[in-house]
């Protein structure tokens, strides 16, 4: 007699894990394009320029010069060389190369911040930001801490009110993520709320912060503000930055973070898991961080072209309002009114809508978590397409919209 057909269970954990729906959309998006739909993107938040060629030829100078080996976990030395004098640069800070440690991507180091500062199951508390990028929720309930929403508000063009904070922290929270320049909302911290949660901190000294800065790049009104530069944050704060967004190199998979206290132990995670970043890839980030930066900046300027093209544009379509995002490449706009022209019931319908009946793919505020309430619904477009993609969209848009919802492409 056969033994029954029995799978293992998967755990809790397993279980548990969210997901990040641009890749979920953009499977959506793969299908439909298969089936021959003409489909305009403004799903996957990445850059849609290819990586500069100087950064290329690094890459393959290191594939010819038998670069191909295992490195140390933390990462070559170069490049923690380098990306310590860039990220210390930036922030008017004095980074050592031994506090600077090395990820294929910034995204790993979110699930190493959560499991190296919080215990699993004891109630551990982490404030993170919603709307906001959906890992962070996802690994803090993998890790079996506790996620504690600190909400954005469109009416503070999407910096969470320092007073909400100071109330969501208890004698249990361990880790507060920011995120600045954020997706999905473009928005930042200003100087003076910075400095308000600095003042906040400093009555908490058991709390660690993650500072998600892979955007700090991409600002496009005022001046790029860390927390690790105000007094007494340094230490605390762990800085994360990476080379995907700057130099458009997301499939190269590079990031990395700087804290002193916590680089061992980030160096350990990674001998357990990854072992090192890509060795070429780290060849390659070297050069795009000491090399030449004329292609990051004209990238820069044309992402700021792109921002006011589509926030003029959505601004047009009735029932569409979109604030003026002042960093990263994401449109965040108040489309409450057009649902209700077009019948939908919420921001997912519209989205699912606009998918099929107007070939758009965006994504849904839902996708960041809770909608916040009283803020209305949100969709969020990643800006980072050709004008010609931006105009056509918007346009698509703007006859679903004036439709009333019926069919429109
Ligand atoms: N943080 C945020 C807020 C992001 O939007 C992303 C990429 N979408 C990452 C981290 C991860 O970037 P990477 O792993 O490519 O460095």
């Amino acid at each position: 007699m056969n033994a029954p057909h029995v799978v293992p269970r998967v755990s809790r954990r397993g279980d548990s894990l969210g997901t990040e729906n641009a890749f979920v959309v953009l499977a959506e998006v793969n299908d439909l394009v298969r089936q021959g739909r003409d489909i305009v993107s403004f799903c996957i938040g990445q850059p849609d320029f290819p990586t500069p060629t100087n950064i290329q030829d690094a890459a393959i100078a290191a594939i010819r010069g038998g670069k191909h080996g295992y490195t140390p976990s933390a990462g070559i030395d170069p490049l923690r060389a380098a990306a310590a004098a860039d990220m210390g640069r930036r922030r008017g800070l004095d980074i050592s190369p031994e506090e600077v440690v090395v990820a294929a991507g910034a995204k790993p180091f979110i699930a190493y911040a959560i499991a190296s500062v919080t215990d699993y199951g004891v109630g551990d508390e982490v404030i993170y930001p919603v709307p906001g990028f959906p890992i962070y929720e996802s690994q803090i309930i993998a890790n079996g801490a506790v996620p504690v929403p600190v909400h954005l508000r469109e009416s503070r063009d999407f910096a969470f009110d320092p007073h909400e904070l100071e109330t969501q922290i208890t004698e249990k929270t361990r880790l507060l993520i920011l995120n600045s320049p954020h997706n999905p909302t473009g928005g930042s911290l200003k100087r003076g709320d910075l400095e308000a949660i600095a003042d906040i901190l400093r009555m908490h000294p058991m709390l660690w912060v993650f500072a998600d800065e892979i955007y700090s790049r991409l600002l496009y009104d005022g001046e790029f503000v860390s927390l690790a530069s105000l007094p007494g944050m340094r230490e605390r704060t762990i800085i994360s930055d990476g080379a995907s967004k700057t130099w458009a190199m997301t499939g190269w998979r590079v990031g990395y973070i700087a804290n002193k206290t916590l680089a061992p132990v980030f160096t350990r995670w990674i001998t357990n898991t990854e072992s090192c970043a890509s060795q070429i890839s780290q060849w390659a980030a070297v050069e795009a961080i000491t090399g030449p930066q004329d292609a990051a900046d004209a990238m820069r300027r044309s992402f700021l072209e792109r921002r006011n093209l589509i926030v003029g544009l959505l601004n047009q379509v009735p029932g569409i309002d979109c604030k003026t995002p002042g960093g990263a490449f994401y449109a965040w706009p108040n489309v409450t009114e057009a649902c209700k022209r077009t019948h939908c019931a919420d921001s997912e319908e519209f989205r699912k809508r606009l998918l099929y009946e107007a070939g758009v793919a965006v994504l849904a505020d839902i996708h960041f978590g809770r909608r916040v309430a009283g803020d209305g619904q949100h969709i969020r477009f990643s800006y980072a397409a050709s004008p010609q993609a931006i105009t056509e969209g918007v346009a698509r848009i703007d006859a679903f919209v004036r439709k009333g919802g019926g069919q429109g492409k």
